[in-house]
């Protein structure tokens, strides 16, 4: 039998997190874990409001999932399809029921994850760490600090992107990943910009435009010079069917797949569609972070940095050194003793 227990948790930033949609200094998560037959897997939903989910829809979402009709823990998809049927949207809520049940399949099989899915294993893999809007002092030094890293995203699509660019530049010489979050509003802007960033070293940018402005997106894929990658529009395994018209890429991230059942889908897909294939995050501890590295073999770009930014992540698991994710190959999705963690949130 499966039984779900979660813990509302708030996860604190060390900076403010400055987008061109918003900023904030934390981020509501709700921590899962499923125990099965004496084994116990470890999920969670990172929901930045933006998205639209609260630790309260997630535990009402969790509240009506019923997995007693189930008895094979390997038969994940046919479970992640009832969850999906439950309600729709949900889905970092439905995210951390696929983690823990992947976490559990692990385990019982004595396999990380991506052995499950029989995919190469990796040694590491490097990843790219984010600066988020800021005035250019504060950017120059967060650049410095993320010395260790072979690869800066920078955030973009406010007044100021000449000055976050002039600033980065002044301190750093590494290749950058540009994210507009949807922040220019026309195309040939937009078009002006990707040009713009090419001199500047960029290898890609993400979603440029907002996610309503199709036809200009389909017009800026044609034109541009570097790849675009579609991240807010791209959310589920339907969203990639037609993302060749408008992306050159798809970011995947857990908490919009609804983990990593689907998440495997997405990236196969892209990859049948000769789409460049992004890992991405949010804020968010190492259990999300140490299951989305499960399916690194299969990225191009690498973005899976959304737990070091953070003050109290409660988590041990796929670790960071030197800007890059080492492979632990513990069984299931690679944390280390999460049951005391556990123990450690639940006495909060
Ligand atoms: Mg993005």
């Amino acid at each position: 039998m499966f039984k779900i227990r979660f813990r509302p948790y708030t996860l604190n930033l060390k900076y403010v997190f400055r987008i061109s949609r918003g900023e904030r200094l934390s981020t509501p998560l709700l921590l899962t874990a499923i125990d099965y037959e004496g084994v116990t897997g470890y999920g969670e939903a990172s929901m930045p409001p933006l998205y639209g989910e609260s630790q309260d829809s997630a535990i009402n979402f969790i509240k009506k999932v019923d997995l007693s009709g189930f008895n094979d823990p390997f038969d994940i998809d046919s479970m992640m399809q009832y969850v999906d049927s439950v309600e729709p949207g949900n889905t970092a809520a439905k995210a951390s029921i696929d983690i823990a049940l992947h976490d559990i399949a692990g385990k019982i099989a004595k396999k990380p994850v991506y052995k499950l899915f029989d995919l190469p294993g990796l040694e590491s893999v490097a990843t790219s760490r984010t600066i988020s809007i800021d005035k250019p002092d504060i950017i120059k030094e967060r650049t410095k600090e993320a010395k260790d890293f072979q690869i800066l995203k920078i955030k973009m699509g406010s007044i100021n992107d000449r000055e976050v660019m002039e600033a980065v530049k002044s301190v750093s010489d590494v290749p950058l990943y540009v994210d507009a979050n949807q922040g220019w509003k026309e195309k040939s802007l937009a078009l002006d910009n990707i040009h713009w960033l090419k001199e500047h070293g960029v290898v890609f940018v993400e979603q440029p435009m907002p996610i309503d402005m199709k036809d200009e997106m389909a017009w800026l894929k044609d034109k541009s010079p570097l790849p675009i990658v579609g991240d807010e529009s791209i959310q589920r395994l339907t969203d990639v069917e037609r993302a060749d018209d408008f992306y050159h890429g798809i970011n995947i991230k857990l908490v919009k797949s609804t983990g990593l059942n689907e998440g495997l889908k997405m990236a196969k897909l892209a990859k049948d569609k000769g789409l460049k294939v992004m890992l991405g995050c949010m804020s968010e501890t190492s259990c999300l972070i140490s299951a989305a590295f499960q399916l690194a073999s299969l990225a191009d770009w690498i973005d899976l940095d959304g737990n070091l930014g953070v003050t109290n992540n409660p988590y041990q698991g796929i670790e960071t050194i030197n800007g890059k994710l080492i492979n632990n190959d513990v069984p299931g999705i690679g944390l280390i003793n999460p049951e005391l963690s556990w123990e450690n949130i639940t006495k909060r």
